[in-house]
């Protein structure tokens, strides 16, 4: 596909461009007009509801860009179609046990989140998974009695007896063990509150699995018990009259599990285990599989941000392979809990901002008039530009920037002058656009025209922060679905990379995924005078929220919770302003109020000098104490900036 200012375009081009229908199957798509839209169950099949109308409310209500969109009835589809997949994968292959989900407290902590949670989750009989005492103690105050909870992590005396009160109130709360002295703690803690505790155990599974997450699984895994272990603790249990409290084996591979077939060597292994446990006299009766169902972020299906499977794969997979290991042996098919944290949140949240400017890299004039006095490399420029088309283009491109150093180095030299520096430049940049015309931009490129994309991308500037809101994207290289909301009728002609508002050279996102090809840009529109261009990041409810951070202090942004009703209205059920700059300042322990009085002594003492009237000191004092109280992010009004200039 090549895309220039006229190319014919429409919606369903984009859809391809964008692979939306891949990666958002079920959640996004392109209606006709060229919106993106969010899909929700209407009274008579699928409703589309563009999220350029919702900004527009939001716009209405007061809340300006960045905003994270929290969809609570993607959350609901995608809890149902977890349960359901396992539903008809039990029922296809006659499996005698039920399924029962618990959500990992960490994918997402947040209030809403979890309440929501827990009141879909409730006919499902969905539990939490918690791996700290706070991640418990928000578990245990959400969930209704009796639920399920497991408890991961390492577990000290108070996360044991938080448990233990748990058990009390008639939860059932499994004590995963993690490690040889957890075990002992527990025993002895139990023994006090007179409970016989749930058991289970965290077995290294030694298959190693693929993707970014690979270091939680194979022998060298931090968590878990090895064999050794697992003996160690069977023996311990038994001389404690406590194998009967065994009950479950866990076991996660990791998170974001590519491939199917690693899914199913590592639930082989565990249901070795599983099978042992049994052999030697525990009751066993569950299997908790972890994490590790993968999210499909591009579309491609391949390693590491898609996946090769389905949701029915995974299920299946794991029935047909407990059936595999277990039918033979005549043990009792366990009930299955899978933690899928990722593929149950991710879907519903999506980040959206506006872009605030654009940096390109154009030559001023195609064709400049090249005086004669100029030296050769600048007259081979000019050649090269003119006779392009007969020329190889990896070729053509290497030459070109071979001029181009030598002309650097001569301007360093003091060789050139600003004139001649300036006409090299602009012909280097004439020649590597009309290259860059002639590939489509879904190819991928040749070695010699490497960086070709990515040094004459434009770069926009969008109001957001990588590390507040997408820091996994910085952190590990994480591709998430990027797509411009709104204008998909046009075609997207401009390659952009995007820059943050922090100041630094990793606040950008510079990876991305078209068609199964990793490239460091994206087709986007060129921005309109006096128009928003709003971005917005798809799939990122899963995990992003709470590893985000303050750098530069940008902080939270306003995150809207929105239920699409069934006739097409948009519900703003919950609102959550973002960090206003008091608060930022407040984490990194500065008192406002101290701040003003610091600066109302500069003032006044400007005063006393003269520099300012004592009219000008009280405007100025009200201006920083409105200013503390606003968002951290750019105020940005595109029609204000238009007038300007
Ligand atoms: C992180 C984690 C999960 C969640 O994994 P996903 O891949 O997000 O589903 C589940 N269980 C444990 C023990 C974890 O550490």
């Amino acid at each position: 596909m090549k895309i220039s200012p006229d190319s014919p375009w429409s919606a369903e081009k984009s859809r391809q461009l964008y692979a939306i229908d891949h990666w958002g199957a079920d959640c996004f798509s392109i209606n006709d007009k060229g919106q993106v839209c969010v899909l929700t169950d209407g009274r008579s099949g699928k409703i589309e509801t563009p999220l350029a109308g919702i900004v527009q409310g939001l716009h209405e209500r007061g809340y300006g860009l960045p905003v994270l969109l929290r969809f609570v009835d993607l959350l609901d589809a995608s809890l149902a179609r977890l349960h359901q997949g396992f539903a008809r994968a039990i029922a296809s292959q006659n499996y005698t046990n039920v399924y029962q989900g618990v959500f990992p407290v960490k994918v997402n902590q947040q209030r809403q989140v979890i309440e929501e949670l827990v009141r879909i989750g409730k006919p499902l009989q969905t539990g939490f998974e918690a791996g700290s005492k706070a991640e418990l103690a928000l578990a245990l105050a959400n969930l209704p009695a009796p639920g399920l909870l497991i408890l991961n992590g390492y577990k000290d005396r108070d996360f044991i007896d938080l448990g233990l009160w748990a058990t009390r109130l008639g939860h059932r709360c499994f004590f995963v063990i993690e490690s040889p002295d957890e075990l002992t703690r527990l025993i002895a803690r139990s023994k006090a509150f007179a409970i016989r505790p749930l058991i289970g155990v965290r077995t290294k599974v030694s298959a190693r699995v693929g993707g970014l997450w690979t270091e939680t699984s194979g022998d060298r895994s931090s968590f878990g018990l090895s064999p050794q272990q697992l003996l160690a603790a069977l023996d311990q249990l038994k001389s404690a009259r406590m194998l009967d409290c065994l009950q479950l084996l866990h076991c996660h591979l990791g998170s974001q599990i590519p491939d199917i077939s690693d899914i199913r060597t590592g639930a082989t292994e565990a249901c070795r285990f599983y099978a042992a446990l049994v052999a030697e006299g525990a009751p066993m009766g569950t299997i908790d599989f972890g994490g590790g169902l993968a999210v499909d972020y591009t579309g491609s299906g391949e390693a590491p941000d898609s996946r090769n499977y389905t949701l029915e794969d995974y299920c299946c997979t794991l029935i047909a392979t407990i059936r595999s290991c277990l039918d033979p042996l005549q043990i009792e098919h366990p009930a299955i809990i899978t933690e899928s944290g990722r593929a149950t949140v991710a879907d519903s949240s999506v980040l959206l901002f506006n872009i605030l400017g654009t940096m390109c890299f154009e030559a001023d004039e195609e064709s400049p008039v090249i005086p004669d006095d100029c030296c050769p490399q600048i007259h081979q420029l000019a050649e090269l530009h003119n006779k392009l088309a007969q020329r190889d283009p990896g070729q053509a491109y290497q030459q070109a920037l071979t001029c181009r150093d030598q002309l650097r180095n001569q301007f360093r030299a003091g060789l050139l002058d600003l004139r001649h520096r300036a006409l090299a430049e602009n012909l280097f940049l004439a020649v590597a656009r009309k290259i860059l015309q002639v590939i489509p931009v879904d190819a991928e490129l040749p070695t010699e025209l490497k960086g070709l994309r990515r040094n004459m991308a434009d770069i926009y500037y969008g109001n957001f922060s990588v590390f507040q809101s997408l820091p996994d994207s910085w952190a590990i290289g994480q591709t998430f679905p990027l797509v411009p909301i709104d204008r998909h009728t046009e075609p997207p002609w401009r390659e952009g990379m995007i820059s943050d508002l922090t100041c630094d050279c990793d606040g950008k996102l510079d990876n991305f995924n078209l068609a199964g090809t990793r490239r460091p840009t994206l087709p986007l529109h060129p921005l309109r005078p006096g128009e928003d261009y709003i971005l917005g990041v798809f799939l990122m409810g899963a995990y992003q929220e709470t590893l985000g951070d303050l750098h530069n202090l940008f902080g939270d942004t306003h995150t809207l919770n929105v239920r699409i009703t069934p006739d097409g209205q948009v519900d703003f059920q919950q609102e959550i302003a973002g960090d206003s700059i008091n608060d930022l300042l407040s984490y990194v322990e500065y008192d406002p109020q101290q701040l003003s009085e610091k600066l109302r002594i500069t003032a006044e003492k400007a005063v006393r000098t003269g520099k300012l009237t004592a009219e000008q000191r009280r405007y100025f004092l009200d201006f920083y104490r409105e200013l503390l109280q606003g968002y951290s992010y750019f105020n940005h009004d595109p029609k204000e900036d238009h007038h300007d200039t």
